[in-house]
């Protein structure tokens, strides 16, 4: 333990570096290629549709890393219910996505594979100075691979905006679903009472006919939400889109902009594809109307003190015992053997940010300052779920005390993210790529303050293409709606594609 992790690499094993993408002239969007479809029911409904799965999803002999040294040589005996699902449906998988560590992470840095690079301007100038930029995170390598072509559409999970983010950042439709609605069963946990299985796709269509083969309940995920509260939701929500037919006729779509989604960070780029997506939406008879939703500002604070020590939770099986990748500490003698075995597995096997949010979240987690952050976290958490039940027209089934407003609305609609995608320097000295002109980690952590708080709250949010911004990257659109409204969200994504 008082050797340097830079010791233990080199006595404990063979070092994964990090290629640069350049050298290996590839997106890095898949780790995996899966060759033959095995195991995939012929002629399905979604036969046409190649998917991408993230690798932090199981798949039954296919290694699922979750871009971790710790998880490198894990191959998975079964498939996670969603993968299962997918074979059923005649999905050929194509391979495993790229991802930020345990989706720990905002710009897909934090990988033993290295960074997923963002495809969007990548293949266009060929032979010319190519600018590199993030595809985002930490479901990076989907969002990528769909962008690239290399799939019609790709599973990632969202904890915190992970779909979203990087599906705004190449240009594609991210949908994370409503929380407990597709089974986490097989998904390796981040943080439990946010993690969601998330769709990417080059469509809305593509991303529903997905979201449609993957909705259904399952008993083996303790999480999944009961059958008569997902047909409440969707009584509720489809009167909604009964009410709005589409096409010309969008009179009765009462669209909510949120007053605290415009911070100071936000790239000024960014505005005008969004003007423009209302703009539209208003000139088809849709209302929009301005909202408040005042607990917004405490939300990115919360979502890192609650995912952290959840994660720290979650990240104590990775001990070097029961499986996993096991350090054996050089002189092995009776003293704390153990222990030894547990400080060299994890301090080798997770990487720099994994170990941060363990530190995080342990802290959290003490009795000194459990009262000071996780408790109030969790407060503010609360107050975030109250700030949407004010605003929206649909009541939500899973709160007792939710009573929809008279004059609510019935999605909002906000930017995704608060700038296109980040260009990336290679910092030579620690061979690592960072984020250009970037101070500090915290930069990353704030790609997020969008797209936390309808994870705090389980809603259903997807971002839609809107166009480019001035320096021609792609910026997305986000589209939020009350629990269980996922088809209502998917109409309007629809709607503005
Ligand atoms: N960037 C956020 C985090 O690192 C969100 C990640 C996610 O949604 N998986 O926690």
């Amino acid at each position: 333990i008082q050797r340097s992790r830079k010791a233990l690499l080199k006595n404990c094993y063979a070092t994964v570096s990090q290629t640069s993408p350049r050298e290996k002239d590839t997106l890095n969007a898949l780790v995996y290629r899966v060759n033959s479809a095995t195991d995939t029911v012929e002629n399905g409904p979604l036969k046409d549709v190649r998917v991408a799965v993230k690798d932090n999803i199981c798949t039954a002999g296919i290694p699922t890393t979750c871009s971790s040294r710790i998880l490198e040589t894990f191959k998975p005996p079964y498939d996670a219910t969603v993968v299962k699902l997918l074979r059923e449906a005649g999905a050929p998988i194509v391979g495993k996505a790229n991802c930020d560590e345990f989706g720990m992470g905002s710009l897909n840095l934090w990988s033993i594979h290295g960074p997923a690079l963002n495809p969007s301007q990548y293949d266009k100038s060929p032979g010319s100075e190519v600018e590199l930029r993030s595809a985002g995170g930490s479901s990076g390598g989907s969002a990528a691979a769909v962008a690239a072509g290399l799939c019609d559409a790709a599973l990632g999970t969202d904890t915190g905006g992970s779909v979203r983010l990087p599906a705004s950042y190449c240009g594609v439709v991210g949908l994370k679903p409503s929380y407990g609605v597709l089974s986490r069963w097989g998904v390796v946990s981040y943080a439990d009472s946010l993690d969601c299985v998330g769709i990417l796709g080059k469509s809305v269509g593509h991303v529903q006919r997905v979201f449609q083969t993957l909705n259904k309940f399952d008993d083996k995920d303790p999480t999944a939400v009961h059958p008569d509260a997902r047909k409440q939701a969707g009584f509720l929500c489809q009167e909604r889109v009964n009410a709005w037919p589409g096409d010309a006729t969008l009179s009765n779509l009462r669209v909510g902009v949120p007053q605290e989604y415009f911070p100071t960070e936000l790239s000024t780029a960014i505005l005008q594809p969004y003007r423009n997506v209302l703009r539209s939406l208003a000139k088809r008879g849709a209302q929009i109307i301005p909202v408040s939703l005042p607990s917004t500002h405490y939300a990115l604070s919360a979502y890192y003190v609650i995912a952290s020590a959840e994660a720290s939770s979650n990240l104590a099986r990775y001990d070097g015992i029961e499986f996993g990748l096991r350090v054996d500490p050089d002189n092995m003698n009776h003293v704390n053997q153990a222990g030894d075995i547990y400080a060299q597995t994890r301090t080798f096997g997770f990487g720099e940010e994994v170990q941060r949010r363990i530190l995080l979240g342990t802290y959290a987690l003490t009795a000194d300052a459990f009262d000071n952050y996780f408790l109030q976290a969790q407060r503010v958490r609360r107050l975030v779920r109250a700030d949407f039940d004010n605003v929206f027209s649909a009541r939500n089934v899973l709160s007792s005390t939710s009573s929809a407003p008279e004059c609510g609305v019935d999605i909002l609609l906000h930017p995704s993210a608060i700038r296109t995608a980040p260009p990336l320097v290679h910092d030579a000295e620690r061979d690592v790529y960072k984020l250009k002109g970037s101070k500090d980690d915290l930069d990353a952590y704030l790609q997020d303050v969008l797209t936390v708080p309808a994870s705090l709250a389980g809603l259903p949010a997807m971002s839609v293409p809107a166009g480019v911004g001035e320096d021609k990257w792609p910026v997305g659109v986000s589209i939020v709606g009350q629990w269980g409204c996922d088809e209502a969200v998917l109409k309007v994504g629809e709607e503005i594609e």
